[in-house]
C-alpha cells in the first residue's frame, strides 16, 4: 500500500465519520420534536374525538414523563421542562390534543422552575377544577378538549391579570407559526 493510498482511505474515513455525526446529531434532535407530537402531524386535530381516546392510546403516543403528567397528574421537576426559559414569539398548544392554550405575549419568569402566564391564549381555552390532595385547595388548569391536566392556577401572577397559570412543559407543545 503506497503512502497515496493510505491517505486516500484516511480521508475517506474521516468524511465519512464527520457525515455519520451530522446525520446521527441531525436524526436525535429531529425525533425529539418529533416524540412530542407526532401523533398530531398530518392530521386535524379539531376533527378527532379526544375525549374517546382510550388509556392504550395515550400510553403510545405520549412520551412516558407526558403520560405521567399530563393523564395522571402528576407534576414534572421543576427547572428541567423545556419551556421553563424559553421565551420565542408563538401559541403554546396541547401536547396531547394540539389545542391552543397560551401565547408567549403572557408569559413570564415567575422563577417557580415552570413555564408560568398570566393569562390563557381565551376565555376558553382552559379549564379549572378544585384540587384539594396533599391537603391543599388548589385549582388545577385542565385542557378542556381531551382533559389532560396541565398545572394549577394561582393568585400572585402579575399585572394585569395577577394570575399565574403555572403550567408543566411537558403538557405543551410549542408552535412558532412559521
Ligand atoms: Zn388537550
Amino acid at each position: 500500500m503506497n503512502f497515496k493510498m493510505i491517505l486516500a482511505i484516511a480521508i475517506l474515513l474521516i468524511a465519512s465519520l464527520s457525515l455519520f455525526h451530522f446525520t446521527y446529531s441531525g436524526s436525535s434532535s429531529k425525533s425529539l420534536v418529533q416524540s412530542s407530537g407526532k401523533h398530531l402531524e398530518g392530521i386535524d386535530p379539531d376533527e378527532v374525538d379526544w375525549r374517546s381516546k382510550t388509556v392504550e392510546y395515550w400510553e403510545s403516543v405520549l412520551l412516558p414523563e407526558q403520560y405521567d403528567v399530563c393523564r395522571l397528574g402528576g407534576t414534572e421537576r421543576p427547572f428541567t421542562g423545556e419551556y421553563n426559559k424559553f421565551y420565542e414569539k408563538g401559541v403554546y398548544i396541547c401536547s396531547s390534543c394540539g389545542l391552543e392554550l397560551f401565547s408567549s405575549d403572557a408569559k413570564f419568569d415567575s422563577g417557580t422552575g415552570w413555564p408560568s402566564f398570566w393569562e390563557p391564549i381565551n376565555q376558553n381555552a382552559v379549564e379549572l377544577k378544585r384540587d384539594s390532595t396533599f391537603g391543599l385547595i388548589r385549582n388545577e388548569v385542565v385542557c378542556p378538549r381531551c382533559g389532560a391536566h396541565l398545572g394549577h392556577v394561582f393568585n400572585d401572577g402579575p399585572e394585569p391579570t395577577g394570575k399565574r397559570y403555572c403550567i408543566n412543559s411537558v403538557c405543551l407543545l410549542f408552535d412558532s407559526g412559521k
